[in-house]
């Protein structure tokens, strides 16, 4: 895209937003909406993930699983065993406990290390169920039910808030756990339309649309993004 283009006007938000996500299907591809693990694992490689690099949070989830083998494991380990295997992904000290508090809820709930029953709830009440667990926030419990359960939800992580503000989806002080619900609205309530639009966002957060000076220069969206025809365009 030119770094001239021209402004389309696009009449409401949502078909901005539809816009918006057919440029980046056609940029970065459609993915089918399978499980890439267990919900569990999901959950608590999620829980790996704050401030950390997606290789750091795997190398964390594989260490820690080497080395307990169980969830049950895991849960009764020494707090600071718990947190040397999981050293490689950000703040150990402080996730190791409440990944054991997680455990010990689900368990002493639920029976067994299972949070499967969750398919069964419909989209608010799995986000009560999961966001009532220790250390588990909007984000975490988000993906887990879009990802493991195909729930219609949107997942926002610091580069959908980013890439979302920049083309004017939310408002400059909209917090990320706001935007949960302002892009939810924004797209059809299918769970593979919204399990592409969360996948493309942040691949382009990654690659163009990065922190600090974004690349528009090579962007797809440069004659509907808010912030190249305000900020980037007049230079
Ligand atoms: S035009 Fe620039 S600021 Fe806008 S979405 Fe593309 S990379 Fe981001």
């Amino acid at each position: 895209m030119p770094k001239e283009a021209e402004s389309t006007v696009i009449p409401t938000l949502d078909a901005k937003a539809w816009e918006v996500y057919q440029r980046l299907l056609a940029t970065y591809g459609e993915r089918p909406l399978v499980p890439r693990r267990s919900p569990m694992h999901e959950l608590i490689s999620t829980m790996l993930s704050h401030r950390t690099t997606q290789k750091n949070e795997d190398t964390a989830f594989r260490q820690m699983w080497d080395r307990f083998g169980s969830w049950e494991a895991i849960r009764d380990a020494p707090v600071a065993d718990l947190a040397e295997a999981i050293a490689p992904s950000n703040f150990p000290e402080a996730k190791a406990p409440r990944i054991q508090d997680t455990l010990a809820r689900i368990i002493d709930e639920r029976g067994e290390a299972s949070i499967d029953f969750i398919a069964a709830l419909d989209a608010a009440a799995g986000l009560r169920w999961l966001m009532a667990l220790p250390g588990v926030g909007i984000k975490t419990a988000s993906l887990v039910l879009l990802f493991c359960f195909s729930k219609p939800i949107m997942p926002v992580d610091t580069h959908l808030h980013r890439v979302s503000g920049r083309l004017g989806f939310i408002g400059p002080k909209t917090s990320a756990e706001a935007a949960h619900r302002d892009l939810l609205v924004l797209l059809p309530p299918e769970p593979p339309v919204l399990f592409n639009f969360h996948v493309a966002m942040l691949r382009h957060g990654q690659t163009l649309c990065i922190w600090g000076t974004p690349r528009c220069a090579k962007c797809p969206l440069t004659d509907i993004c808010d912030y190249y025809q305000v900020v980037v365009k007049p230079k």
